[in-house]
């Protein structure tokens, strides 16, 4: 966005993507984590220890400032077994850290690199390049037992490039799960994170200008999983065949499928995933894949 580089999500390879989309780390202004599941955070800290330490010799890149990170708070207590009985408890004296807690811990596990490296190397103090910003939603009572009430869309931040608005979206057991909207003087653009069907993301991207939904297929002879394994993964994604009807909902030109998984057959097929996110949409149906630019500008 006017040379200020926003990144949403963090998943494995996010660093390696930003270098091969041809985006610079001395850019990166802000990162947005939508919730703090595995494949959305694997490489947050990665952006740090990559490319916070010293310029890379060839191009000479390397943070330039304070990066602000926005993401979830403590989800405050976890859900019960899926089908019943008990699950073992990772780090049982604190075992739902928000991205405050996530980044100290990464600090405290790679601390003695860090320290060798600010030793040996002179590399900064990688605590001073993260500046994390636990995301405050309103309250609507809102919490792991009940983690998408209805909602209007509330402010993230503001800077001198982008207005970003959120919800609290409906993804399974994770709490919170958010949807991000960001607006600037050029268009706008809604992610829904991972998310099952949700009134509070219709309400977001209403009057986006692009909107990045994620979107499962279940249907098709290869697909195996069980009724109650089906019925729980809907209670966390959105089936393809049903994402067209949000995006008619929320009125957007362009739908970009995102976040794909088929459990029917690998690989995607485009064409028909187009053709399925389609149904019920007038507008333009993109399926994402690696390293594809977008533009968010407005048309006409
Ligand atoms: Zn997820
Ligand atoms: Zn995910």
């Amino acid at each position: 966005m006017d040379g200020a580089t926003y990144v949403i999500d963090c998943g494995r390879s996010s660093t390696t993507q930003f270098v091969q989309a041809g985006l610079r780390f001395d850019t990166l202004r802000s990162i947005f984590i939508t919730h703090l599941h595995a494949d959305h955070i694997a490489d947050y800290y990665n952006y740090f220890l990559l490319a916070g330490a010293l310029p890379d010799q060839e191009t000479a890149d390397a943070l330039a400032t304070t990066v602000t990170a926005y993401g979830p708070g403590p989800a405050g207590g976890l859900p019960t077994k899926f089908g019943g009985g008990d699950a073992p408890t990772v780090s049982a004296d604190a075992p739902t850290p928000g991205l405050v807690a996530f980044t100290e811990r990464c600090h405290e596990a790679f601390a003695y690199s860090s320290n060798i490296l600010l030793r040996d190397a002179g590399i900064r103090d990688i605590r001073s390049l993260i500046d994390v910003h636990e995301i405050v939603h309103p309250d609507v009572g809102a919490s792991f037992t009940n983690t998408s009430p209805r909602m209007e869309p509330f402010k993230v931040m503001e800077d001198d490039r982008v207005a970003v608005t959120a919800v609290l979206v409906p993804h399974g057991p994770v709490f919170p799960s958010y949807a991000f909207r960001f607006d600037t003087e050029h268009g706008s653009v809604t992610f829904s994170g991972d998310t099952t069907y949700s009134d509070n993301l219709v309400t977001l991207a209403r009057g986006s200008d692009v909107l990045v939904h994620e979107a499962i297929n279940v249907t098709g002879p290869g697909v195996t999983l069980p009724p109650a394994a089906m019925d729980h993964m809907l209670q966390s994604h959105v089936e393809v065949q049903k994402v067209g009807s949000i995006a008619q909902r929320a009125g957007v030109p362009t739908l970009v499928l995102s976040h794909l998984v088929d459990f029917d057959s690998e690989p995607i097929d485009s064409a028909r995933w187009k053709s399925w996110a389609g149904q019920g949409f007038d507008g333009e149906v993109v399926v994402g894949d690696d390293l594809q630019r977008i533009s968010v500008l407005r048309k006409g």
